[in-house]
């Protein structure tokens, strides 16, 4: 029987991580694996997260399986801190196995109150979007987002592209930072992104995956919290990977706003469902790591003081590369480096240049251009941008 299996396209992101550790170059570095990286080049345990899992320790006394939805203390933390104001009438809520586990299970959900419907997902996306929905054999269609010329958001063809959804079918949309762009929209495009939502009856998928990478915690949240406010029917998948740095403790989770009391109750019993279907409860310690963070008022605020320093980081880095580049090139063509946001920028260079970078200058990146910034520091930086000029980027 196991030897019917076909062989499976190897994760690019994945191979990328092969091919580094096996380069034996000295100052080789390693820009295509989305992970946050300090200046020393280490992916730190916050100092929240140690505070909080030795409070557990000390404090837990019991293993026993949790719900299936997972704690409601989780859950009413993690709205608390997408949303805001919380309109607890209308959400739904589950714990799930990571942002990815978020996303799988939302798509399940969205499968079974419209078994017809088309996903519209931003062309370029995470890849594993693409990989989960082929996967599971649902349909979908790009919609345009990246601007080449600007390697700003070509939101002309965007709007264009999303009205074509109907009553139904889901848009799929990063909630900040986009992934593998780090192009984002304003506050007005998401306002004209929400009308024509609210015309067509299509419902808003929010992959949120990096709350406080961007432009601040509460800042980041801003479009989500617009979409929610304005539109019956809101799906958002948000990940605690990132802003906690907890990647492997897998802590996610699926929030469904819903049009009224009634089908909030559906949602939460579908959910629930999905999650027993799937994995049965959803894993704890991450969730309660969150929990504690969020609900205890002087962990929460040196967790997010360490946040912010990540997030000053990463924004350093963009502007001491973009210096560097303008320097260089003696134009401000590289000036989108620092109005992108995220971990990520999409440097618009061809798939030879990004083997060249890699050839020449032993720099990693992943074949579409993107770039890791956090995999940068003061000293790699000036590398990067000499290696970008002499790669005819
Ligand atoms: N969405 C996007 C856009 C991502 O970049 C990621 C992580 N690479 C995820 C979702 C999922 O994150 P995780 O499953 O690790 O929480």
């Amino acid at each position: 029987m196991l030897s019917n299996l076909k062989p499976q396209a190897a994760d690019k992101i994945l191979m990328l991580i092969e091919e580094f550790k096996a380069d034996t170059r000295q100052g080789k570095i390693d820009l295509g694996v989305g992970v946050y990286k300090d200046p020393q080049g280490v992916t730190p345990v916050m100092r929240a997260v140690k505070a909080a899992e030795q409070r557990i320790w000390e404090s837990q006394t019991s293993k026993a399986y949790t719900g299936l939805a997972g704690e409601p203390e989780y859950r009413s933390a993690m709205a608390e801190m997408v949303l805001g104001d919380v309109p607890a009438d209308r959400l739904a809520s589950v714990a799930t196995v990571g942002g990815t586990g978020a996303i799988r299970q939302a798509l399940e959900l969205a499968r079974m109150a419209n078994p017809g419907l088309t996903v519209h997902v931003a062309d370029p996306t995470w890849p594993n979007h693409l990989s989960i929905m082929k996967f599971m054999g649902l349909p979908f269609v790009e919609y345009r987002y990246f601007d080449a010329a600007s390697r700003g958001v070509d939101f002309d063809g965007m709007k264009q592209d999303i009205a074509r959804a109907g009553k139904g079918d889901i848009v799929l949309l990063h909630g900040c930072c986009h992934n593998p762009t780090g192009a984002n929209l304003t506050q007005e495009q998401w306002q004209e992104v929400i009308a024509i939502l609210a015309k067509s009856g299509a419902v808003p998928l929010i992959d949120l995956a990096y709350q406080g990478f961007g432009d601040g915690l509460e800042a980041d949240a801003v479009a989500t919290r617009l979409v929610a406010g304005s539109l019956p029917e809101v799906l958002i998948a948000a990940s605690c990977s990132k802003n906690f740095g907890i990647y492997r403790e897998r802590t996610g989770i699926l929030m469904a706003l819903a049009e009224n009391g009634a089908a909030r109750d559906l949602s939460q019993g579908a959910m629930a469902f999905l999650n027993r279907q799937t994995y049965s409860f959803p894993p704890d310690h991450g969730a309660r790591i969150v929990s504690t963070i969020l609900t205890d008022a002087a962990l929460r605020a040196d967790w997010a003081t360490e946040l912010e320093e990540v997030r000053g980081t990463m924004l350093g880095l963009r502007d001491q590369l973009a210096a560097e580049l303008r320097e260089l090139s003696g134009s401000d063509r590289f000036d989108f480096i620092q109005r992108h946001r995220g971990m990520f920028s999409r440097l618009g260079a061809t798939p030879e240049q990004v083997a060249k970078l890699r050839s020449d200058a032993a720099i990693y990146l992943v074949g579409d251009s993107r770039l890791n910034i956090a995999g940068l520091n003061r000293d790699t930086v000036p590398v990067l941008a000499r290696a970008i000029i002499d790669a005819g980027i």
